[in-house]
């Protein structure tokens, strides 16, 4: 038999994130950032002299996307630099670039030095990744590549505000890397940042891998990868690179330090860019902006409208309420479930069967109405309407047979259950008189079938339950019809 040798090797994962910010207008210039609603995006529409680059003209910095990158750093837990934070003109020729630079912050980002608590389900824990910065630029304009030969630009996205994220190079795994996006992406959509869609490019995501024998402490030779479409296309590159790298390593060949793209369709990487052709950006103080110095007011203003972000939520549901980890994930995928879920409990109904219902039923009736958008937020029943009919069935004054039906129709129609239990007769007759005497009425009329039960054919109670509950229509509570029959019976 052969004795493996393989040496164990350590992955470490750094990534860049760029998400376009939420704002309305571009970075510099008052262009729109999206076509009019109802209008088609027809290239070079949205653009003015400021962002094609013209001579003589000047930038003026976009509020919003400075407070959205703060925000951002804010709910990363990011020091949020309030002395002198510089824009830079980055320089390189590209035909996407009229300016011949992109203003950027290189030496002194607006945020840095955070960290995001990422639960990597896969792995069955949870990894800390260090923010090394979340900083602010602008986007290039769009190249197409029409075919021989020639290509064409659309400047509609040049100057669109920018937000790079680099993390540390903290992440050991491909899942980790994916698990990262995926938390990241939920994040920037809570507070509102970006709209974080993969697909239609507003968050593009790169890859550095590299790999070191177990116990070392120096990095080896680390590939970047780009041409990343999808959460799934990061973590199959990753997965391909680590398995390369494994196997030249144990070759003892050496890894060159490049760029590589993603090949979806063969699932492979191939060499873009090595380290030799890489561009030198000189960056140096962009000249015609001011440095940015946030007040600290400010910041503290922003500091206060960080949300409660999802992964936090679901500890507090866990650690706090109780939940279970399944109850907890699904109540908070949905931002609007889980606010109505808080609204149910804050109106005085435990946790549990507040989850229970919400996850349950209501978010059944919800997905049967998830081909118009229905939110829970836009549900006619309030979240005070479902607590009410909880109580209920909690008091004994409705079954929970009958609550599902008196919910579909409140759902629908805002009504108040209370008054549907009322009108539509739904209530439950938890009056034990009335029970007993109908119980006593059920003996009476089936003398042969009590005398047998009383001499061991248990099966014959159910029998009897069913009786008293045809003669009080299905309205009364079960279980005291329970309690009450085998009190009469065994005395
Ligand atoms: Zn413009």
């Amino acid at each position: 038999m052969a004795i493996s040798t393989r040496t164990q090797f350590e992955t470490i994962i750094g990534i860049e994130v760029h998400a376009q910010l939420r704002t309305s207008s571009k970075m510099f210039c008052p262009c729109p950032t999206a076509p009019a609603e109802g209008q088609a995006d027809e290239p070079n529409t949205r653009v003015c002299p400021v962002c094609m680059g013209m001579p003589g003209t000047l930038p003026v910095i976009n509020r919003r996307a400075v407070e959205l990158v703060m925000l951002t750093g804010l709910a990363l837990n990011c020091r949020v630099e309030i002395d002198a934070v510089r824009f830079e003109r980055k320089n390189y020729f590209y035909p996407d670039l009229p300016k011949g630079y992109q203003i950027s912050q290189y030496a002194l980002p607006l945020t840095s030095n955070g960290r995001l608590v990422v639960p990597v389900p896969a792995e069955g824990g949870e990894v800390t990744v260090g923010i090394t910065r979340a900083h602010l630029e602008e986007d290039t304009a769009r190249m197409q590549h029409a075919g021989r030969g020639y290509s064409v630009v659309d400047f509609n996205r040049a100057g669109v505000p920018l937000m790079e994220i680099v993390t540390e190079p903290d992440i050991r795994s491909p899942a980790q890397a994916r698990a990262y996006g995926e938390t990241l992406r939920e994040l920037l959509r809570a507070i509102g940042a970006s709209n974080a869609d993969m697909e239609a490019g507003s968050m593009r995501i790169e890859g550095n891998v590299s790999l070191r024998p177990v116990g070392s402490t120096t990095f080896g030779t680390k590939v970047e990868v780009k041409n990343l479409n999808s959460f799934r296309s990061l973590e199959r590159a990753l997965e391909y690179e680590v398995a390369r790298h494994a196997e030249a390593l144990e070759r003892g060949e050496p890894l060159v330090q490049e760029t590589r793209g993603w090949d979806e369709e063969n699932g492979r990487t191939i060499v873009q860019r090595s380290k030799e052709e890489a561009n030198d950006y000189r960056y140096f103080p962009e000249p015609d902006l001011p440095p940015l110095r946030p007040s600290e007011a400010w910041v503290a203003e922003l500091r206060a409208q960080v949300p409660e972000l999802p992964a936090q939520r679901r500890l507090r549901y866990v650690n706090e309420l109780g939940l279970s980890e399944y109850d907890a994930g699904v109540l908070t995928a949905d931002a609007a479930l889980a606010a109505y879920f808080d609204a149910v409990v804050e109106a005085g109904i435990a946790p549990k069967p507040a989850a229970n219902w919400v996850t349950g039923e209501f978010s059944r009736l919800l997905n049967q109405r998830a081909a118009d958008g229905l939110r829970a937020d836009a549900v006619a029943l309030g979240p005070g309407g479902l607590a009410r009919l909880i109580g209920e069935i909690d008091a004994g004054r409705v079954s929970g047979t009958n609550a599902k039906t008196v919910l579909a129709t409140a759902f629908e129609t805002g009504e108040d259950p209370v008054a549907i239990v009322e009108r539509e007769g739904l209530g439950q007759v938890s009056d034990g008189d009335a029970i007993g005497a109908e119980i006593e009425a059920v003996l009476a009329e089936f003398p042969s079938q009590v005398a047998d039960y009383r001499s061991g054919k248990q099966q014959l109670f159910g029998f009897l339950v069913g009786q008293v509950m045809k003669r009080m229509a299905g309205r009364a509570d079960a279980r005291l019809v329970n309690q009450e029959l085998r009190r009469r019976l065994d005395a």
